[in-house]
């Protein structure tokens, strides 16, 4: 525990150590998370008789005269938590400058907490300067069903995990709730379940990249054979709604020929088509609270063209679709855990017209997808969007947790980084990476002081990034890993608090 403690009255003398920031009051009851020597539980602490709640279940017991109860981190307590104090609750976010914080150990989002603090922190003191600033909301429960798959979580344990972690932190702004690449109406209903509202919904098995260079022939037929009762128009009308038409967007205009139309109808008209079928389930079993949705289209091998992205746009609206946010595949590469590659001018040119089309047809958000450590585009980003914009992380808090692990337990480390050489070529199929494997040190050959330092090569953070799911389902790997991280968590709170301080900062617009 660390030391800046400053309770609320009564905590003093139960003699229990506690998370300093989390004491809160409601009804009469102290509630605060505790650290004892089986692990983490939440504390109830109330005059003799006045915990009647059987809401929360646990250990009573008395102490200088008052009741104190110790409960477990469960579900049903994470439930119960989140019904005493609404800023658990997921919300919506709107069209905020937003950033999401996936976390696939579960143990990150006190660091991600205490990021988004310090950035509100600075924009505060820096208001008045010549940078415009932008307060940033927070998604902390984010993550994908195939991440989930991956490490044998549940939408639930996503939740929970996130739901103490603020609790902890004593995070009172209130935060969004990513379920992240939903491609199902299944997925859906298992993440509505749990209480999200944030349904980023990914229709990539639909798009069609080979449209890009297909044949007319080809294109042709594949243009007649689109799903046109779902899209609710006619191969005719839709080519009439934009073939010679001028489409005005702020100061651009964009006029769409015969074969810009077949392309961009072809690549991702069944794409539309799903998302609409996804949009109504989701609007017919939508929580009371509200929802929000994201499209992404991040996951494909060519970028989205502007006109793409603007066919996209207006046949969603046309079919009914509401989103926040929309994640188009950008020119250059999205690498997992590593700078972004390519020209930055040639992505500003490509951003500004995205975020042209995005205000102009929403206005939405333009979200960034493998956003991890892309540190030189954050502020680009920001400022083209003026600040519609989603940020959206996952594997980088895994690799600041191996980070942490190489600077307090270096054998363990060196044990990952072992297994993972030995997993990356099987691993990597499903993501973008170019990672060399004889550029990764063997572990053996450097010593203890130099290991974190790994975390800063490129070949190596890939390496560790893709094979998460590997180390997470060896339970001799994951059981260390976990423990070292929650005996040493104040030094993996701090390398996330620095680690997010550089994607937040810029995406605020503070120094
Ligand atoms: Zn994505």
């Amino acid at each position: 525990m660390n030391e800046r403690t400053s309770v609320s009255p009564g905590l003093y003398d139960i003699n229990v150590p506690l998370y300093p920031r989390s004491p809160a009051d409601a009804d009469g009851v102290i509630f605060f998370l505790a650290s004892t020597p089986a692990g983490r539980r939440l504390g109830l602490l109330a005059e003799a008789g006045a915990l009647a709640s059987e809401a929360f279940s646990g250990e009573a017991s008395e102490r200088n005269g008052k009741t104190l109860l110790l409960c477990p981190l469960t579900h049903a307590n994470a439930v119960a938590l989140r019904e005493v104090f609404p800023w658990l609750r997921p919300q919506p976010l709107g069209l905020a400058t937003s950033a999401g914080c996936g976390d696939r150990l579960g143990l990150a989002t006190p660091g991600h907490v205490r990021a988004a603090r310090a950035t509100a922190a600075r924009s505060a003191e820096g208001r008045g300067g010549a940078q415009p600033e932008r307060s940033l909301k927070m998604i902390f429960s984010q993550q994908s069903i195939r991440e989930m798959t991956r490490t044998g979580r549940s939408p639930d344990d996503v939740m929970d995990d996130a739901t103490w972690g603020m609790f902890q932190e004593g995070w009172r702004d209130g935060a969004g709730a990513d379920a992240d690449h939903l491609k199902t109406t299944d997925d859906i209903d298992l993440c509505m379940a749990a209480g999200f509202t944030f349904f980023t919904i990914d229709p990539s098995a639909y798009v069609d990249p080979a449209a890009d260079t297909d044949d007319e022939p080809v294109l042709r037929a594949k243009y007649a054979a689109l799903p046109w009762p779902a899209l609710a128009t006619t191969a005719r009308d839709l080519r009439n709604a934009y073939v010679g038409k001028r489409i005005d967007v702020e100061d651009r205009a964009f006029t769409v020929d015969d074969e810009t139309l077949l392309r961009a109808a072809v690549k991702y008209g069944g794409a539309v088509a799903h998302v609409a079928a996804l949009y109504r389930h989701l609007v017919s079993v939508g929580p009371s609270g509200g929802f929000e949705l994201e499209i992404s289209v991040d996951e494909t091998d060519t970028p989205t063209g502007h006109a793409e992205h603007l066919f996209i746009a207006r046949e969603l609206r046309r079919l009914g679709v509401r989103w926040v946010s929309l994640a188009p595949r950008y020119v250059g590469r999205f690498e997992k855990g590593v700078e972004y590659i390519g020209d930055l001018a040639a992505f500003e040119t490509d951003f500004a017209g995205h975020a042209a089309i995005a205000r102009a047809l929403g206005p939405y958000k333009l979200s960034l997808h493998s956003g991890s450590d892309k540190f030189s585009i954050y502020g680009i980003a920001a400022e083209l969007t003026r600040g519609l914009v989603h940020l959206k992380t996952a594997g980088t808090s895994y690799l600041e947790a191996l980070r942490a692990t190489a600077s307090f337990d270096p054998a363990l480390f060196r044990e990952i980084l072992t297994f993972a050489r030995d997993r990356y070529d099987t691993d990597k199929a499903s993501y973008h990476v170019s990672a060399q494997l004889e550029r990764v040190p063997a572990p053996e050959t450097l010593a203890d002081a130099d290991l974190p330092l790994l975390l800063e090569q490129f070949d190596t953070r890939q390496v560790l990034h893709v094979t998460f799911g590997s180390v997470l389902t060896t339970p001799a790997l994951k059981d260390r890993l976990m423990t070292g991280l929650m005996r040493n968590e104040e030094r993996y709170y701090d390398v996330l608090e620095r680690h997010f301080i550089r994607h937040l900062h810029p995406l605020a617009g503070v120094q």
